[in-house]
């Protein structure tokens, strides 16, 4: 039974509360250890219930409830009796892609699974539902001996398990919308599946959850075996939660110490909604403190437990903390809220150069929100700080220096870098690039950065998804040592040039960039980050291509650090901070876009070529197959987003996200042509300015650009094969022409293979002629064979399938 939480574990580590002033903490402490309550044990027959179309039958055995916190019970285990004891989860997704994902991690597509152990934690109203079936069944009687033997071997375990839910259990206690917005979350130990996880959660955008830890090659994944809207969300008979809270006009004041630790007082104005009256959720890094809270100067409790906090650090994932004002608030009045907080998210990677490992996270947030921000930074004079935004103030003050940047009008999220730096700044069109490199290398390069890995805990309240601030563009190497007689300056003029055109270049296509200012910076690793006003760069990137590791050396690694990388964070100024996505659903775009606008940038400099090349590699990678003999890009449609990365496919998920999500882009390049294509992003940057795009909304938006008569007019058939679903086909074009000019008949065959019985995309044949203007023929390909005829004026001098790469096929 222990082996469950042991196996959860991912964010269930056992609880170890640290004593914490303040109510919330101790309201945690009593829920988290109430334990189990032997007078409601009852031996239960043919008890069944509901969580939208999650369907639990408790056969026979016995189900216990844990003891009232204030009033409530948010736990319960059941286990079947010893023998011929029984339980079981019914679940049919409600959609063929989830029915797939399902029967690909369980065998079936419909979950029947017999259990014989569960550990129930809720907020919502089970406890009422259960007890009421109870009191009717005659069949089911207390039992408080067995209550005892089983709280005896199940209180550490349920312990464990509530510990992890800490502060959504006490953010639902506290909010008072349990009935409404209470979640419901299951440990299963199924007879044929092992340990696995149900969640349901209403305020998720997807409310039914399934899925497992798996481990493979010393790595731990959470393989979600399926997620989807709820059917009463489904059907719109439930709505989502209203707003908790907005935040805006963000102001940090931080001070990095000569050890490197940061101290920083962060204030912003609040408004909170009406699901924000007692409790408030935001997030920080793992690696910060929050030492005090203060709403309009008044004191307010927080509560980050150190379990979470110690847990979460082997991740880098953001966690989440509560600060409970010492009167409740009112609904849509403005407040001004103020944080203390402090921790140590610089770390020196060797030879004087510095790293910031909570990018995204060292200041509360609400995760990504547009705000106008003002932030000052005091810090020892002999380093170089750099941050998000203009600088308005710089002077120093004895051993200090003191930096005060603003970013206006809005930005999404403020970083800052710092180090022993040397600089060169160029302005081009208007706008200035400041790049800064390390006068040395890193001794080693730091190991790439990981996707972090944990248990899908229920929203905290109505906090938004929590995402990785901004997408990690990286290739998959080990990490390099570096001689420290590497020169990292020496392609720095180079650099700052390059970058500086390729701003220009996207800010011509997609209009002015958030900031006026586009700073980069350096970072130990093989990745980069793009963050609003500033760029972290690989310092393989900074490198002489002859300079860099043996273990970089390809052709292909050598584009993307001299050329891909840099413009993919470049290009994240607008697919990201400028537009972003709505859910985790839509994260591709930003990445396929921002990816595709480097290729861009690689294609005007380098020419088709060098675009066609790296198309090239992108294919093979997504054709490569694993061990079972499926192919990467089999792991799942792009949608999926974090979902692809899983034991079963480890790093899909980058070459899916990225790779495939540019092929995506460039066959709508070459269904619109250039000029259209070029007319769709920027005006897909002026429709969405300073606001996030959905996947169906950006489908909506592109078919406005498809030339005149295109078949798939709204590109429904498009968008449901590649982005919807999987496969890559093979095609193969036979064709014949007969006649003379003016009556020529071209006919033909397009024969589809190696992929499903149902794949089919539109195909563009191009009819060449000597004298005139190319024609454009679609097939629409299904499996097998499609014949197709075209009447023709003059002779062909060649047909060609697929120009320019204009599908993804074999
Ligand atoms: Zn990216």
């Amino acid at each position: 039974m222990i082996r469950i939480a042991a196996l959860i574990g991912v964010a269930l580590l056992p609880c170890a509360l640290q004593a914490q002033p303040g109510a919330t903490a101790e309201l945690a402490r009593r829920i988290t250890q109430a334990g189990l309550d032997p007078e409601e044990c009852y031996q239960v027959r043919e008890l069944s219930f509901s969580k939208e179309d999650l369907r639990f039958y408790l056969t026979d055995g016995h189900l216990i409830f844990g003891h009232a916190v204030d009033g409530t019970r948010s736990v319960a285990v059941f286990a079947a009796a010893e023998e011929g004891g029984d339980a079981e989860l019914l679940l049919l997704p409600p959609s063929r892609s989830e029915r797939l994902s399902l029967a690909k991690y369980t065998g079936s597509p419909n979950l029947n699974e017999h259990f014989k152990t569960a550990v129930f934690i809720f907020t919502d109203d089970t406890y009422a539902q259960l007890s009421r079936q109870l009191r009717a069944q005659p069949a089911a009687r207390k039992n408080p001996e067995a209550g005892a033997l089983l709280a005896q071997v199940w209180n550490p375990v349920v312990r464990n398990f509530a510990g992890s839910f800490q502060i959504r259990l006490v953010a639902d206690l506290l909010a008072g919308s349990r009935a409404a917005f209470g979640f419901f979350y299951a440990g299963l130990s199924g007879l044929r599946l092992g340990n696995f996880d149900v969640l349901y959660d209403p305020r998720a955008d997807e409310q039914i959850f399934l899925g497992q830890v798996a481990a493979k090659d010393d790595h731990r994944y959470f393989n979600v075996w399926t997620k989807f809207q709820a059917r009463s969300f489904r059907t719109r008979a439930r709505e989502a939660p209203g707003l908790e809270l907005a935040l805006s006009n963000i102001r940090s004041d931080a001070i990095v110490e000569p050890g490197l630790a940061l101290r920083a007082k962060t204030t912003a104005r609040l408004i909170p909604g009406p699901e924000g009256k007692r409790a408030l959720g935001f997030y920080i890094s793992p690696r910060m403190k929050v030492t005090a809270a203060l709403i309009d100067g008044e004191p307010a409790d927080v509560f980050q437990p150190e379990s979470l906090r110690a847990n979460l650090i082997r991740g880098g994932a953001n966690d989440a903390f509560l600060v409970a004002p010492a009167k409740e608030l009112i609904p849509g009045r403005a407040y001004e809220i103020e944080f203390r907080h402090e921790g140590t998210v610089i770390s020196e990677a060797g030879n004087g150069v510095y790293y910031v490992g909570a990018r995204g996270a060292w200041y509360p947030s609400r995760g990504l929100e547009f705000s106008r921000y003002d932030l000052t930074f005091r810090y020892p004079k002999q380093l170089s700080l750099v941050a998000t935004g203009q600088v308005v103030e710089d002077f120093t003050e004895g051993d200090w220096r003191v930096t005060r940047r603003r970013a206006e009008p809005r930005v999404r999220l403020v970083g800052f870098n710092l180090g022993d730096y040397e600089e060169r700044s160029i302005t081009r069109g208007g706008y200035t690039v400041e790049v800064y490199a390390n006068r040395r290398v890193e001794t080693a390069l730091q190991p790439k950065p990981q996707r972090f890995l944990a248990i899908p805990a229920p929203k905290l309240t109505s906090l938004p998804p929590l995402r990785r601030p901004l997408d990690i563009v990286t290739i998959i190497i080990d990490p390099p040592m570096l001689s420290p007689q590497l020169n990292p300056v020496s392609r720095l003029e180079r650099l700052a040039n390059e970058i500086a055109a390729g701003l220009e270049f996207m800010a011509g296509h997609f209009g002015p960039p958030p900031l006026k200012t586009l700073t980069v910076s350096p970072i130990p690793g093989t990745f980069g980050q793009g963050f609003p006003g500033l760029l972290y760069l690989s310092t393989l990137s900074y490198l002489d291509p002859l300079e860099r590791p043996a273990s970089v050396r390809t052709e292909y690694q050598q584009t993307f650090f001299s050329e891909i990388l840099s413009a993919h964070e470049t290009a994240h100024q607008w697919w990201g901070n400028v537009v972003t996505a709505v859910g985790d659903q839509d994260e591709w775009l930003m990445e396929a876009l921002a990816n595709y606008s480097a290729l861009l940038w690689l294609e005007k400099r380098k020419g088709p070529r060098a675009l066609g090349d790296v198309l090239d590699e992108y294919k093979n990678h997504l054709l490569a197959k694993a061990a079972d003999g499926r192919t990467t890009e089999s792991a799942g449609p792009i949608v999926w987003g974090g979902r692809l990365e899983s034991s079963l496919a480890p790093g899909a998920w980058k070459t899916i996200i990225y790779e495939k999500g540019s092929w995506i882009v460039h066959m709508l390049r070459r269904w619109m042509g250039d000029e259209k294509f070029l007319a769709m992003l920027g005006e897909l940057r002026r429709r969405y300015q300073f606001r996030a795009v959905t996947t169906d909304q950006f489908r909506q938006l592109a078919a406005q650009f498809l030339p005149a008569r295109s078949p798939d007019p709204q590109l429904q058939a498009f968008f449901e094969q590649w982005v919807y679903n999987t496969g890559i086909p093979s095609l193969r074009l036979n064709y014949s022409v007969r006649g003379k000019p003016p009556a020529v008949r071209l006919t033909g065959t397009l024969t589809q293979r190696d992929a499903d019985e149902d794949f089919s995309v539109y195909v563009p044949i191009e009819v060449q002629f000597a004298k005139a203007r190319p024609l454009v023929h679609w097939v629409q390909s299904s499996t097998g064979s499609v014949p197709f005829e075209v009447a023709l004026r003059q002779l062909p001098s060649k047909v060609v399938l697929d120009p320019g790469n204009s599908v993804l096929r074999k």
